[in-house]
């Protein structure tokens, strides 16, 4: 059947996910409401998305036969996951359609090639230089000044690989840190805040946003978002315009998020790409009339996109492992607030840093909601006060 002139992927079809994390366990939910079959494919097993899909593969990622056979087993493939590897996405292509394409992974897994991409379509980006040998360190450092971070070129996420330079004497632990190959260096940015938009894209170059939302990161990783972002009007439209034409210029099926910091002049900075749903997205579960879940699944599939209409403001709290130091956190006292819900991840074991699950809070303002996200959260730390 044929949906907008185009031959879409209709319910009952099964999807294929690349990964088998939490962002593929919210895919899937939204998936399986629609009616699809999920099938999940990562070196992993009993993951949160392996436990919500029908199928779960468990092979590495460079058995390039076991991707094409579980390529041939879906009518799309889609990933949750933007660190396959080259070869992974490319031989799935040969399979099976992969939406958004293996292009879109490959600018985006790697530091240098993002931000090269973004600086050559005129978007603004964090002042970097390129490293590829410990010894260019010193003169990067001069153009850029300290303090300043060098992140590794590929695979890095949550600020992993990342290592917070502030005078040259940290210039080896940092190149140590970076595991001693290609990097970039980066000008520390003294923002005001950071923010980040979500968009989707049809095949045919439809857009949708979800406007800007504001993001609090500890240690790297998101802890709070507040939706929408407490920032000018105008902010917002330049950020939303910025993220609308990343996802034209790549030419995104799905949904990508671009990452920006507020600089405390207003001028908005490009910090980073993600192209499938993000963390700082998960309230859309919730308040959203579609979700960015079932906005990538729509996409992906050639469906129209839905309505993101934003039911309420909403904030969002990430729930690390730390959240289990004193036992089984208290959820019966963080769910006494009505407005306020909980999504846990299906992770066994709770280790420090790791995202186990995050609460949702709508309320009137989005102050109000930030304030009753936080209150839900401390109450789920048993900590007897
Ligand atoms: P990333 O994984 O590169 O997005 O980094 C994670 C977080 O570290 C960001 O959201 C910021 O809070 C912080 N960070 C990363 N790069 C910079 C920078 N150049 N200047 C200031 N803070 C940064």
């Amino acid at each position: 059947m044929s949906c907008n002139g185009r031959d879409a992927v209709l319910p009952g079809s099964a999807i294929g996910v690349l990964g088998s994390g939490q962002l593929g366990r919210m895919f899937a939910i939204a998936a399986r409401r629609m009616g699809y079959r999920v099938h999940t494919f990562s070196p992993d097993e009993d993951t949160p998305t392996g436990q919500v899909a029908g199928l779960e593969i468990q092979a590495s990622y460079e058995d390039l036969h076991a991707v094409c056979k579980f390529a041939s087993g879906v009518s799309v493939v889609t990933f949750e996951f933007e660190n396959v590897p080259a070869e992974t996405a490319a031989a799935a292509e040969r399979c099976a359609p992969v939406r958004p394409s293996g292009h879109v992974l490959h600018t985006t897994q790697h530091r240098l090639r993002e931000k090269s991409f973004l600086s050559g379509a005129g978007l603004p980006v964090t002042p970097f230089r390129r490293i590829s040998q410990r010894e260019e360190l010193t003169a990067a450092a001069q153009e850029l000044g300290l303090p300043a971070i060098l992140k590794t070129a590929d695979f890095g996420y949550d600020g992993k690989g990342q290592y917070r330079i502030k005078s040259a004497r940290d210039f080896d632990a940092a190149w140590r840190a970076v595991g001693e190959r290609e990097a970039v260096l980066e000008a520390f940015i003294d923002f005001e805040r950071e923010i980040s938009v979500i968009a989707a894209r049809t095949i045919d170059g439809d857009l949708i946003d979800y406007g800007a939302v504001e993001n609090q990161h500890v240690n790297g990783i998101l802890d709070l978002s507040i939706a929408p972002a407490r920032i000018p009007e105008r902010m917002a439209r330049e950020a939303v315009e910025m993220a609308r034409a990343v996802l034209d210029r790549l030419q995104v099926v799905g949904v990508l998020c671009v990452e920006f910091f507020v600089r405390k002049d207003g001028r908005l900075l490009i910090n980073e790409l993600a192209p499938r749903p993000h963390n700082s997205g998960h309230f859309t579960f919730d308040a959203n009339l579609t979700s960015q879940f079932e906005q990538q699944l729509r996409a992906v599939c050639l469906l129209p996109l839905g309505a993101v209409t934003q039911l309420r403001p909403a904030a969002m709290a990430n729930l690390l492992g730390d959240i289990w130091k004193r036992g089984e956190p208290d959820w019966c006292s963080a769910l006494q607030a009505p407005d306020v819900k909980l999504h846990l991840y299906g992770k066994l074991t709770p280790r420090a840093g790791r995202k186990m699950g995050h609460l949702t809070a709508l309320a009137e303002t989005a102050e109000q909601a930030l304030v009753n996200v936080q209150r839900a959260r401390e109450l789920l730390k048993n900590d007897g006060q």
